[in-house]
């Protein structure tokens, strides 16, 4: 189901992709759905693949190192004129933020197929963000919504009002980078010139803010659904906590154990917000949850990795209506319509070590998928297929859905069982172990109980 949209107004009927792998396959099957043709672009090193696979238009735009492909913004814009695509969806990652290039896509005369210029810049710089999601009433983590200044006194002064242990984190951080802990006053200064310095040279801006260091805090996020009307909806929530330095491993909907009464206003304040930042689209806000509180750390302006477990729950199909939206289309879908019905998990299977973690290129041997009621797989690759060293390890997203968690476990379990993938290697081995163990099945863990449970699952 796409989400109750009117069906009024359809500015393109070619879209973009401007992706690679399953979240490219991902919206082309929602375009063709909807009855939009497709453009695909790739680098060389993505051609082959492309070649044997897809009835598309299918332009090749740049070599392998993705700054001169999938990131290089003229390159993309001239394969959308040269192939008359109306649109262009940017899919997760690469471009998916990059306010620069949403303005650049809009100036040549094309839909961006994501939130508005002003929204990307706001949420890409956290101090912004923070500031509006505080004026928009949605709990923060504690701290100023203002820069640290240079003054040391100063700087001592917020932390000891925030209180130890304190995060001294860059504005325009992202992928888990330009964040220090502080635990004791005599740590601070160093630790703030050495992230004022790597903001400095990694982010562009050399802007930080402090907030208080939750310690055994849950990721549970918010999907959220907006038209250009003004009318949004939120979708439930989804708990990825299951995380390795940072990245998302395992995700489920819904987060399991928060009682009602506490996610329904974190919910609604969020639909609060995107009204007033007349945001549009699809989006996500991210939380700490901590003692029964939520705390917003971030918001990504894009199609998530882990949207699919929230289609599961919602029976949304969020991609068809992140493009219903960009087609100017009227969100008819109110709050009370969305239901979220059962237990959903992620895996995402990575092309690596299972104990090292290194990437593991190289030719897929054999393949073959579980199949059956309640389970659905995201991927891209096929027997004879090469996973190449240049971009994210990520080949397939194993997905299932049963009536309770209890329910969604077993079938995992079972999924992954049948999962086979030969010629290179992954993380099957570490998903299949984590299925098993009794406190992930209980449900409830924090952001650190993956890297914990990996120390002992590796010396085992
Ligand atoms: P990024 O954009 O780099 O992903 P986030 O602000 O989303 O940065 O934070 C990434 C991760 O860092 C969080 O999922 C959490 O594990 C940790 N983190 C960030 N802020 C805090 C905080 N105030 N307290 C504890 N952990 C934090």
């Amino acid at each position: 189901m796409a989400a109750g949209f009117n069906e009024a107004g359809a500015l393109f009927d070619t879209v973009l992709i401007a992706n690679r792998g399953e979240i490219a396959l991902r919206i082309r099957r929602a375009c063709h759905e909807l009855g939009l043709k497709t453009v695909a672009i790739c680098s060389e090193a993505d051609r082959q693949a492309l070649h044997e696979e897809t009835a598309d238009t299918f332009l090749c735009i740049g070599p392998a190192n993705a700054t001169k492909s999938y990131l290089n913004k003229d390159a993309i814009l001239l394969a959308a004129r040269l192939t008359g695509a109306g649109a262009i969806h940017p899919g997760y990652g690469f471009l998916s933020e990059n306010a620069a290039f949403a303005e650049a896509t809009e100036n040549a005369g094309l839909v961006f197929i994501g939130p508005d210029v002003k929204s990307i810049a706001t949420m890409g710089d956290k101090i912004a963000a923070k500031r509006t999601m505080i004026a928009a009433g949605v709990p923060c983590v504690p701290g100023p919504d203002t820069a640290l200044p240079d003054d040391p006194e100063t700087i001592e002064r917020i932390a000891q009002e925030i209180g130890y242990p304190v995060i001294i984190k860059a504005a325009g951080g992202g992928g888990g980078r330009g964040m220090r802990v502080v635990h004791q006053p005599d740590a601070l200064r160093e630790a703030f010139a050495l992230t004022r310095e790597e903001a400095r040279q990694a982010f562009g801006s050399a802007a930080l803010y402090m907030e208080k260091f939750l310690e055994r805090p849950r990721h549970i996020e918010i999907q959220v659904l907006c038209d250009t009307h003004g009318n949004a909806v939120w979708l439930g929530h989804r708990d990825c906590s299951m995380q390795r330095r940072h990245q998302k491993v395992v995700e489920e909907a819904p987060a399991p154990g928060i009682p009602d009464e506490i996610i329904q206003p974190v919910g609604l304040a969020c639909v609060e917000a995107c009204r007033q930042i007349g945001y549009r689209g699809v989006g996500t806000f991210e939380f700490l949850y901590e003692d029964g509180r939520f705390c917003f750390i971030e918001m990504n302006t894009r199609l998530q990795v882990e949207h699919p477990v929230t289609e599961m729950t919602s029976g949304i199909d969020i991609v068809q209506a992140q493009i219903k939206s960009a087609q100017g289309k009227h969100l008819e879908l109110r709050q009370e319509d969305v239901t979220c019905n059962g237990h959903s998990f992620e895996c995402r299977i990575n092309a690596e070590d299972p104990d090292t973690f290194l990437p593991s290129a190289g030719s897929v041997t054999h393949v073959s998928w579980p199949e059956g009621e309640g389970i659905r797989v995201d991927t891209h690759i096929h027997e004879g297929y090469r996973v190449s060293p240049y971009y994210d390890s990520l080949i397939a997203k194993l997905i299932v859905h049963a009536p309770t968690r209890h329910d969604a476990i077993s079938r995992m379990r079972g999924a992954l069982a049948e999962a086979r993938v030969e010629g290179i290697s992954t993380n099957l081995p570490l998903l299949r172990a984590l299925f098993e163990d009794a406190a992930f099945a209980k449900g409830e863990t924090d952001i650190h109980y993956l890297e914990q449970w990996l120390t002992t699952w590796r010396a085992a």
